[in-house]
């Protein structure tokens, strides 16, 4: 059965055009040019047998903000959602990945970077407990994470307790953009999600234990402004090729 995707765009030519694509890509496609038209179908599939799997939303739709729709899905349902927006600005991008959003596409975009990030958000549904997500390898870096094991070409990394918490938490979000405040309430706790100098120091001493080239990372990527990503691992690449 394919994949059901509910593409909320007002833009015309835009919504037609990634119609097409989603479905010679296999998908299933709605769309809807409205957020009171969305929030209908939202409600009308989502209880149906066979439910949504992932929703695209713009932000700028002409009957309110798609960021309230993203709010109200979020507060009842599991469903992957991807932001696709003509706004940049860094403030906005974390408020939405807070409020939910598994990611955020901004206009214009290629087909190609939408489709991927896609696969990685409906990887990503329900995921903690997949075995996917507690083990990592990419390069010469493996990680265990039910084994508590790092290691880099066969040799063990030792990581203090906080910087095996910090990588940890990434390895389970692999190939997806973590903000800092999720890092910071994950890692470190409530009182201290304003704390990003933490994670610029943690995040250089795990690159300075990781990396083959710390000034220029490879795996631990920054989003400037949002947070930070791990690479994907080479094991879900492969899956998925
Ligand atoms: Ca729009």
């Amino acid at each position: 059965m394919s994949l059901k995707v509910l593409l909320v765009e007002d833009d015309r030519e835009l919504r037609q055009t990634l119609h097409e694509a989603l479905k010679i890509e296999g998908y299933e496609v709605i769309t809807s040019a409205s957020a009171v038209d969305a929030t209908a179908v939202i409600r009308h599939t989502m209880c149906s047998d066979q439910p949504l799997d992932l929703l695209i939303l713009d932000l700028g739709l002409p009957d309110g903000d798609g960021s309230d729709l993203l709010r109200s899905v979020r507060a009842q349902f599991n469903l992957p959602i991807l932001i696709i927006s003509a706004r940049h600005d860094d403030e906005n991008k974390v408020s939405l990945l807070d409020a939910g959003a598994d990611d955020y596409l901004i206009k214009p975009f290629h087909l190609g970077e939408l489709l991927a990030r896609m696969r990685v958000a409906l990887r990503h549904r329900g995921t903690t407990i997949s075995a996917a997500h507690k083990n990592y390898e990419h390069g010469a870096l493996r990680v265990d994470l039910t084994k508590h094991a790092v290691t880099r070409a066969g040799e063990v990394v030792h990581l203090t307790p906080t910087e095996f918490k910090l990588l940890a938490r990434l390895v389970r979000q692999a190939g997806q953009v973590v903000t800092h405040r999720q890092l910071l309430l994950d890692v470190w706790g409530a009182e201290f999600v304003e704390h990003t100098h933490y994670l610029r120091l943690y995040m250089a001493q795990l690159r300075a234990k990781l990396e083959d080239n710390p000034t220029e990372p490879r795996l631990l990527l920054t989003e400037p402004g949002v947070g930070y990503c791990l690479a994907e691992s080479i094991s879900t690449l492969l899956m998925r090729s």
